[in-house]
């Protein structure tokens, strides 16, 4: 006997759960299986994102932040800092302390929605059946109208560099060092590599970073990536670019790396070793045959435009698709597929979703790159502003970076908006509302803007773009 739902989700992930819960919102009998363990062995809920990923890391960033403004910030204000002391252990707790009341908050949300969580690990059999594998060892059958698949993402291992869990880890182990390592090497420097990378150096390790690619950050704009560089290097962090990265053995407590760069073959000796070289979809197990779900040559559930895989009530989201591994992306086409199942008009929008590297400073982007519409072929003009002409920026101590907003030569319409500097993060988000209302950079340039304040940059970066910025000569 299989118990029937109008929609049954496999993974509680961002993609997942917030599928479930809409779906429930809109009156349909929803279940939600998830198969995931948190540090203490119990179900926790909220997938990569909330046990560690987006949430863990930002809660170190955060803790290693506060380190870092004690020992170079604070004496500009004045404040005197001797006999500060660091505690990895209760910074790591604290960590932990969010990651609980996050993953525990979504089955709170499950229960007050009346979704029915499983714990186990699902697999779709043909004709939208669910085998679950509880963790009990039972076996429960779900059958839905619709099944939601958001099995998300896990790290690429390299098969030189075995993720041991002490000396090579990924990120479940890079946020879970129980001591600052005297020496800690990072392959890859995307946004994984970037940020934890960030968190261990401003803790106090000696971070090398190694990116295969001869360019720094390839998706960014270049402005932004050359500013960031050079203000991670100023931090300390070591990145060089085209190491081409062969061999690692775990010696003595140590792991020793070899690659090869312009300069040719080398080796440096690290106490942990964190390869960050992206994610692939998690679909192994999760199809049984016959289901007639395909999968791409990456692994990924393909789907069309509206995440529907081509069987009768299937559907895939997050990041186990095509289109970026982000959180917020997996959000919406939760909330869209959800919306589409109950015949209402589920839409993401892949053109204004901002992508966002919580460093310091951090960088963030929506939209086309300079690079990219050259290449396409549009013509657009630019307008740039540097925080360090915001008096907000100035009274933080925060000089670094710059707003580029890009629009089209002839129609004026916002086409991208590239962001490095302090808090960008939430700025980012006037580019994408202006973009989803199609808005123009004088329509940006005329919108009230608070002063002091950061926002100040965007404000004067959409003047620019017509040469009529107050703050700077155009
Ligand atoms: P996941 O979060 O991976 O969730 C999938 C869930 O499904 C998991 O709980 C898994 O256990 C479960 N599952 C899989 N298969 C089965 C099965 N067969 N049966 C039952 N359960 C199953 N993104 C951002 O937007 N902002 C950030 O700041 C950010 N920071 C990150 C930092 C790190 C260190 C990492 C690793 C990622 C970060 N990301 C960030 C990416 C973000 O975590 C992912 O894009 C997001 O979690 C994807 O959501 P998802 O629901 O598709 O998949
Ligand atoms: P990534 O794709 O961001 O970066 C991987 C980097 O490793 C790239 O620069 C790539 O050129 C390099 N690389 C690949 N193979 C290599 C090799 N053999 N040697 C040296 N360099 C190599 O991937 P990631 O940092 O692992 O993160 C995975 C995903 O998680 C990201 O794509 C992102 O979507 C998501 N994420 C997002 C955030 C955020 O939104 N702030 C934070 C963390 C992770």
């Amino acid at each position: 006997m299989s118990e029937q739902f109008d929609v049954v989700v496999i993974g509680a992930g961002p993609a997942g759960y917030h599928a479930a819960i809409r779906a429930a919102q809109l009156g349909l009998k929803t279940a939600c299986i998830d198969a995931a363990l948190g540090k203490d062995g119990k179900p926790a809920l909220g997938g990569t994102c909330l046990r560690v990923g987006c949430i863990p890391s930002k809660a170190l960033l955060d803790s290693s932040r506060q380190w870092w403004n004690l020992g170079h910030l604070f004496g500009e204000h004045g404040i005197s800092t001797q006999g500060a002391a660091i505690d990895i252990p209760t910074m790591i707790g604290r960590k932990d302390k969010i990651v609980k009341q996050f993953t525990g908050g979504i089955a709170q949300l499950f229960k007050a929605n009346k979704v029915s969580a499983f714990y186990g690990f699902g697999q779709l059999q043909p004709g939208r059946k669910v085998l679950v594998r509880q963790h009990d060892g039972s076996e429960v059958t779900l059958e839905g109208r619709h099944v939601i698949l958001a099995a998300g993402s896990e790290s690429i291992e390299l098969p030189f560099a075995r993720f041991d869990g002490t000396h090579i880890v990924d990120n479940v182990g890079a946020l879970d060092f129980t001591e600052v390592p005297k020496r800690l090497g990072v392959i890859g420097a995307g946004v994984i590599g970037l940020e934890l990378g960030s968190v261990w150096n401003r803790l106090g390790a000696q971070v090398t970073i190694l990116e295969g690619l001869p360019d720094f950050l390839a998706a960014a704009d270049r402005d932004v990536a050359r500013v960031a560089l050079k203000e991670f290097q100023k931090q300390g962090l070591d990145i060089r670019l085209g190491a081409k990265c062969t061999k690692a053995e775990v010696k003595k407590g140590e792991v020793r790396l070899t690659y090869t760069d312009a300069k040719g073959e080398q080796t440096l000796v690290f106490d942990r070793l964190l390869v960050a070289v992206g994610r692939k979809a998690a679909s192994r197990g999760l199809l049984a045959e016959g289901t007639g779900v395909q999968l791409d040559e990456r692994g990924r559930i393909v789907v069309d435009e509206h995440c529907h895989t081509g069987v009768e009530g299937v559907w895939a989201i997050g990041d186990c698709v095509r289109g970026p591994m982000l959180a917020h992306k997996g959000f919406e086409e939760g909330i869209a597929v959800a919306e589409l199942i109950a015949g209402l008009p589920g839409h993401v929008n892949f053109e204004t979703i901002p992508w966002v590297i919580y460093t310091e400073p951090e960088i963030a982007w929506v939209g086309k790159t300079e690079e990219q519409l050259k290449a396409e072929g549009i013509p657009y003009k630019v307008g740039t502003f540097p925080f360090a002409a915001v008096g907000r920026a100035v009274a933080m101590a925060e000089l670094a970076g710059f707003v580029k907003v890009i629009a089209h030569e002839e129609t004026d319409t916002v086409l991208g908006m590239h962001l490095v500097g302090a808090n960008v993060s939430e700025l980012v988000h006037e580019g994408v509302l202006t973009m989803e209302f199609k808005g123009s950079a004088d329509d940006l340039a005329r919108i009230c803007h608070a002063h002091p304040s950061m926002s100040e940059a965007v404000h004067d970066a959409a003047m620019a773009v017509h040469k009529r910025a107050i703050h700077k000569v155009n």
